[in-house]
């Protein structure tokens, strides 16, 4: 089997990826179509897209080109990932995607399975829950792209779609693999597109990943992966367990921290104590069109330390209040500094940094797009949802994370990872 995984946003995509990694598929994630006489070989690769909060025609428009592409390249088994909180508004777009799928791959039907118990997204009787509530009793409720107000994934689905809903109730699960998969057919049989299964703990992926092994198309989040992964990781033995596809290694490091998130102040306040540290001054990065390559000169000045030095932006929320309404009123300064650190990682690609660890989802997209990243071999997952990463020519090795991803000690554990054997 190689898994094509098409994945609605890019955390979702590194998060499926670093499950599949963890169950020893070697994995290649994608921003965009490579040619595929350039593919290394892997077991799954998975698409990045930016497609959960688009119109709907769009989204269906560029799920199925990335459908196209996997096809292309090799795969043979087709996975739609989205939330686990099933993140959609009554417009779509989980109900047109997965119909389009269908459709493109001539199924009349598929799985639909968000559950994800490590972060105790569950579905009992076919409702959705987050830890002990119901969706749509959860801080879901005020989302503010999509606030999920039903709980209901077929009332969802029916929203969206006009595809029909079947069920596999947990008193059907809990027999185990060859009852999931005969209910399954009878659904099929009976004419049902989308076949919503109830998961309440890490069991039940695996036994839902063996009842569906033959299904050409399913869909869910990122927990499903993790039950792929293991039945494929049982059934090849010791290869099940193989390394991930690189190993992180010491060169020329900078840290950039460009989220502003709870998570990202405790752990720019952890680093700070143990690692040589820089906060950028705003004034400067409105004034000063050389202030990129001043932030360059710092960083290569503290090299040689074990840990990489740090540029920071991260403020408090008051700071940012401040800057906002008085400071820097009028002034869209969140933009400048994202140019500032996409300028200051020009300079220091070209003078030899080849590792970037960096906080904050739009700064990530900022460095990745000017270091002209958009293929990746996935590495050790370092944190739930956060990976090393490594260009697919191998010059770049990066972790990029979302500003609330990762433990406090974050920044450093990152580069515990390091392969020191060279
Ligand atoms: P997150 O993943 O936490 O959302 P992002 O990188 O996506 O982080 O977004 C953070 C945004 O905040 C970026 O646009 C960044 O440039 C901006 N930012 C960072 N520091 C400051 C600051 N001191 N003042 C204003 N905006 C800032």
């Amino acid at each position: 089997m190689k898994l094509g995984v098409i994945a609605d946003d890019f955390t979702g995509a590194v998060d499926i990826a670093g499950f599949l990694v963890s169950g020893g598929m070697r994995t290649l994630m994608c921003a965009k179509p490579v040619a595929t006489g350039q593919l290394p070989e892997t077991d799954a690769i998975v698409m990045s897209l930016k497609i959960r909060s688009i119109p709907s025609s769009d989204a269906v428009k560029e799920a199925l080109s990335a459908l196209a592409f996997l096809q292309e390249a090799g795969c043979d088994r087709f996975y739609y990932k989205y939330c686990s909180t099933f993140d959609s508004t009554e417009k779509g777009n989980i109900g047109p995607i997965s119909d389009a799928l269908r459709a493109a791959l001539g199924l009349s039907s598929t799985l639909i399975c968000p559950s994800l118990p490590i972060n105790r997204r569950t579905v009992y009787h076919g409702y959705l829950f987050v830890g002990d509530q119901l969706l749509s009793d959860s801080p879901m409720r005020h989302h503010p792209l999509n606030p999920m107000k039903m709980s209901k994934l077929a009332d969802l689905l029916a929203m969206q779609s006009p595809a029909t809903n079947g069920h596999v109730y947990y008193d059907v699960v809990r027999k185990g693999a060859t009852a999931v998969k005969n209910r399954i057919d009878t659904l099929e049989k009976d004419g049902v597109n989308n076949i919503i299964v109830d998961v309440i703990n890490d069991g039940d992926l695996t036994t839902i990943a063996k009842a569906t092994e033959d299904m050409l198309l399913v869909t869910g989040g990122s927990g499903l992966a993790q039950g792929i992964a293991a039945v494929r990781a049982k059934a090849l033995g010791e290869r099940g367990t193989a390394k991930p596809a690189f190993l992180p290694k010491r060169t020329k490091a900078v840290v950039i921290a460009g989220s502003c998130s709870a998570m990202m102040q405790k752990q720019v306040a952890y680093y700070k104590e143990k690692a040589e540290s820089f906060s950028i001054d705003e004034q400067a990065c409105v004034d000063d069109p050389s202030y990129p390559e001043t932030l360059a000169k710092w960083v290569f000045a503290h090299q040689g330390s074990t840990l990489a030095p740090m540029v920071f932006a991260t403020r408090s929320p008051e700071e940012l209040q401040y800057n906002r309404e008085q400071r820097f009123k009028g002034v869209y300064l969140a933009g400048i500094i994202e140019q500032v650190f996409g300028k200051m990682t020009a300079i220091l690609a070209q003078k030899g940094v080849e590792t970037f660890i960096v906080g904050g989802g739009e700064t990530s997209g900022v460095v990745a797009s000017t270091l002209g990243v958009d293929a990746y071999l996935i590495g050790e997952q370092i944190d739930p949802g956060v990976s090393w990463v490594q260009s697919l020519d191998k010059k770049y090795q990066l972790v990029l994370k979302s500003g609330n991803f990762g433990c406090e000690s974050f920044l450093e554990k990152a580069q515990e990872c390091y392969d020191e054997r060279n």
